[in-house]
């Protein structure tokens, strides 16, 4: 499937063609740290496939449980983290994260993984209470009844 994405601030914009087989949510510890929030979700595209149409990325390396390099590119503007590579040569399978997907509404995860570092709420996300706008007005406080 063919997609296109950008940063918040849009300075950062991508096309790619994705393996619609591995739409995954990622519960790892990493993946928790780096998007500071619960879980993340990442589309991998078919090799090679990614193109960069404008912006020019900031990168960050870490190591992986595999011993493997993985390089990350975020905006360095708005700080938006768009994707994540292997390091050096060879064919480029990108996992863009599908926050920063348009099609993003389209793109229904297969599998999780990493769930033994998940939070343990997680499992229970339809039960707890949803409001289909803000919670309670900006600046101000709210009561839910429960
Ligand atoms: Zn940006
Ligand atoms: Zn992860």
């Amino acid at each position: 499937m063919k997609i296109d994405g950008a940063c918040h601030c849009g300075d950062l914009t991508y096309e790619a063609e994705l393996n619609l087989e591995q739409v995954l949510v990622c519960h790892c510890t990493d993946c928790q740290a780096m998007s500071a929030t619960a879980f993340r979700v990442v589309a991998r595209s078919k090799p090679d496939t990614l193109t960069l149409l404008t912006g020019n990325p900031s990168t960050y390396s870490k190591i992986g449980t595999s011993g493997a390099e993985r390089v990350l590119s975020f905006c360095p503007r708005c700080g938006t983290n768009v994707f994540s590579t292997t390091a050096g040569d060879g064919p480029k399978v990108h996992s863009i994260r599908t926050g920063s997907i348009r099609q993003r509404a389209e793109l229904v995860p297969v599998a999780q993984m990493w769930t033994r570092s998940g939070q343990p709420w997680v499992d229970s996300l339809s039960s707890i209470p949803k409001l289909e706008e803000a919670y309670g007005p900006p600046g101000g406080i709210t009561t839910y009844d429960r």
